[in-house]
């Protein structure tokens, strides 16, 4: 008799029921179960045919589970006369890894279209294959009480199939039909019931009016409508006081992605894939998606539809739509429905909810391609809590992360759970969906954390939660250097240990020196880090204002590097007002209110509004963006800016003013924006290949990881790691963490792991 155990997503994804076929196939007897820490079988019969069963069991898994190990043991028979597949046993302490949700699989599409099958346009079809997942359950073992489907009864149909284990929906937990299953309601902003038998028919139309609806998908409450309608779209942003931050849009099939959008392989293959995320991909001109959807961007985020409710409203309306979280700016995506009512109703016209609780909010997954590889921008829905693998044995360890895109990490043996994302930190509702989300991973990965990780900014709420919450218990406190996080998450993806020359670009993180870094050259590893070099000081004129007013950041740029007589005459610059510019002058003198800072994205700002593409900003990076956005896309041919590199107290520092020059000039001959936005992009490839240099002559390491928001700048991302590679540089980057601070908790994990305490 072999005993094997199956580690690794095999819960709620029909292993089972293929673990029973395979044994039906074999013709062998023995038991499978799940427990709370694998998935256990027993099987007896010929030794070939046991061979077979372990091998398949590896190379013909159903398509959504995910197999990180399988040990069998073999022991003398223990006389099964059948294959039965035995109720769950919940073991003390022990956990396994959980499903995300999986979007619509193809047989439940089949079935939601056709008109003979009795889930015809069943808003909550599902399958072992497809459905929700992470976001109805409330522990584990994965069974129906244990979700938020347990309050609906199956009925017999229902119930047969969910007993039978050659059915798809053998043990489906969210098994459900229009007999028995949750049901859909439209109402007004009042709450009061539109009445009408079709309600699908009915919020297609209203879409088709230019309504905003808010819909209840899988992790909490869309906002809804028209893309092809600007008058819609500007009503949406305007409620949503989202000025031109990018929308995402869903569109029904690949075919009609590409009418609008161009596709590789790659991009193809994510946008269909069982996690089916937003990508973002380039946009064709000229087509009918309104340019509100995502003023000046050359990229749309699209996603296909992964639910069936998503599929019907988007059959029944024929046009792509505009689909983003359903909040308010920057609060949490509202996830029950009393809850969007208050919080969505200045919002939304129109409600179309149901009443399957959502447990867990998930925001949608964003993802782009670049180099060949997807690479995470957003890590939520279909990813988490998918565990990232870390090269080494974990301690229990929560780990905070920062303030912007938050996300936290938990650990335990080879696993980091990193959450998904959580959101900007800036408000009571997203520390409470902070503090919730860190007490259901806890349980259910059964993880007591003995230390606690946190970044060293002092008015982070996550580092204040972070003291409070070690003061009062006995977990030991680690305080982490924001960039070292950012490089040590980069190693953890990538399964390294070593020392690396980490290149850090970003806004801003706490240097612990009093000033703000983010132009960072590090000789970093798991454990610690030194500081070998950064990008020259300026001030922050204003502090955060300076982050809100590019301008603010060009301006210190030219009067620190070029001295106070410089005359803004040629720039555009020179249109501010004179009082303002006065204003800046005295701040930056008298050094009031102006944190120095390295910031490689404060250079970025600071040149975008030299060349004019944008002097104020509404959301974060805009003006980056805008600038990697004007780049032509030819990108091979174009020359580079001068700069030097100097050592001022054993410290290597990129100093900037010829470059400043070099643009000012170009900007006062007339030379085209995108031509000085690419020259610009060759210019940062090329400082931080020089330092890289530099580093590697003295450490004799060669392997370089990138990291930090300012390498989702797709071009800079594609230009740097180039032209390292080309210097004979091994480089680490960033695909299943986001390079911004949505990847910063793991590094702090990873780090804390490894501190002396
Ligand atoms: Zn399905
Ligand atoms: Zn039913």
């Amino acid at each position: 008799m072999a005993k094997i155990k199956v580690r690794g997503v095999v819960q709620g994804v029909g292993f089972r029921p293929f673990v029973y076929r395979l044994a039906h196939q074999y013709h062998l007897n023995g038991r499978v179960r799940n427990t709370s820490g694998s998935v256990d079988i027993e099987i007896e019969g010929a030794g070939k045919a046991v061979r077979n069963f372990i091998n398949d069991l590896q190379t013909k898994a159903p398509p959504v589970a995910r197999i990180e190990n399988i040990k069998a043991t073999f022991h003398s028979p223990r006389g099964y006369t059948e294959f039965q597949i035995e109720p769950s046993l919940s073991r003390e302490g022990q956990y396994q890894l959980v499903s995300p949700d999986i979007a619509t699989c193809a047989d439940c599409q089949e079935e939601i279209f056709s008109d003979t099958d009795r889930r015809f346009a069943y808003p909550f079809t599902n399958c072992t294959n497809c459905g929700p997942r992470f976001t109805i359950i409330e522990d584990i073992p994965y069974d129906r009480p244990r979700t938020t489907m347990r309050k609906f009864k199956m009925c017999p149909r229902c119930q047969r199939e969910y007993d039978d284990p050659l059915d798809r929906r053998f043990h489906a937990q969210p098994n459900a039909c229009p007999d028995c299953g949750p049901g859909l309601d439209l109402v007004d902003s009042q709450g009061r019931t539109v009445e009408g038998k079709d309600v699908i028919k009915k919020a297609g139309s209203l879409l088709k009016e230019g309504k905003i609806l808010a819909v209840k998908g899988l992790g909490g409450f869309q906002l809804a409508c028209d893309a092809t309608s600007r008058k819609a779209v500007n009503t949406l942003r305007d409620r949503k006081r989202r000025p031109s931050k990018p929308l995402a849009v869903m569109i029904s099939n690949i075919k009609e992605i590409e009418k609008r959008c161009l596709i590789s392989g790659e991009e193809r293959k994510l946008l269909e894939s069982p996690q089916c995320p937003i990508v973002l991909l380039r946009w064709k001109q000229g087509t009918d998606i309104a340019e509100a959807v995502a003023p000046n961007l050359k990229y749309l985020g699209v996603m296909l539809p992964y639910t069936p409710l998503h599929h019907l409203l988007l059959k029944e309306t024929g046009l792509p739509l505009v689909m983003t979280s359903g909040n308010l700016s920057e609060e949490p995506i509202a996830g029950d429905n009393d809850e969007a009512l208050r919080r969505l109703k200045g919002i939304a016209d129109y409600f179309l909810m149901h009443n399957r609780d959502i447990y867990a909010r998930y925001d949608d997954s964003v993802y782009m391609v670049e180099d060949g590889q997807p690479r995470a921008l957003r890590r939520a829905r279909g990813y988490a809590p998918y565990p990232i693998f870390l090269p080494f044995k974990a301690k229990q360890i929560l780990a905070c992360g920062a303030e912007d895109k938050n996300t936290f990490c938990l650990t335990r043996d080879e696993h980091a759970f990193l959450s998904q994302h959580i959101g900007d930190m800036e408000n009571e509702e997203t520390l409470e969906h902070f503090e919730n989300t860190i007490e259901l991973y806890k349980k259910l990965f059964r993880i007591e954390p003995e230390i606690i990780a946190y970044d060293l900014h002092p008015e982070y709420l996550a580092t204040k939660y972070a003291i409070e919450t070690g003061a009062s218990s006995s977990l030991k406190l680690v305080p982490v250097q924001h960039h070292h996080a950012h490089i040590a998450g980069c190693l953890a993806e990538n399964g390294v240990k070593d020392r690396v020359i980490g290149v850090a670009l970003d806004g801003t993180g706490y240097g612990g020196d009093g000033t703000l870094w983010g132009g960072e050259f590090l000789l970093a590893d798991c454990k610690d880090f030194k500081r070998v070099g950064h990008f020259e000081y300026v001030p922050l004129p204003g502090g955060a204002a300076a982050i809100k007013k590019p301008y603010r950041m060009a301006l210190s740029y030219l009067y620190t590097l070029l001295g106070e007589d410089f005359k803004l005459d040629g720039l555009s610059l020179a249109e501010l007002k004179a009082a303002e510019i006065e204003i800046i002058k005295k701040q930056l003198k008298r050094k009031i209110n102006s944190p120095l800072t390295s910031s490689a994205g404060r250079l970025f700002d600071a040149v975008s509004a030299l060349v004019g593409v944008r002097g104020e900003i509404d959301y974060e990076a805009q003006a980056a963006i805008e600038l990697e956005m004007l780049a032509p896309d030819k990108i091979d041919k174009a020359g580079v800016y001068p700069f030097s590199i100097v050592e001022e107290g054993g410290m290597r520092v990129v100093k900037l003013k010829e470059l400043l020059l070099g643009v000012v000039e170009d900007i006062k001959n007339k030379a085209p924006a995108p031509e000085i936005s690419l020259k610009f992009h060759h210019t940062m490839a090329d400082i931080v290949t020089e330092m890289c240099k530099l580093i590697a002559k003295e450490s004799s390491i060669e392997r370089v990881a990138l990291s930090g928001g300012v390498f989702q700048n797709r071009l800079l991302l594609k230009l740097t790691t180039a032209v390292l590679k080309r210097e004979g540089f091994e480089v680490l980057t960033h695909r299943l963490v986001p390079a911004n601070d949505g990847g910063i908790s793991l590094g702090q994990a990873v780090v804390a792991n490894f501190a002396e305490i």
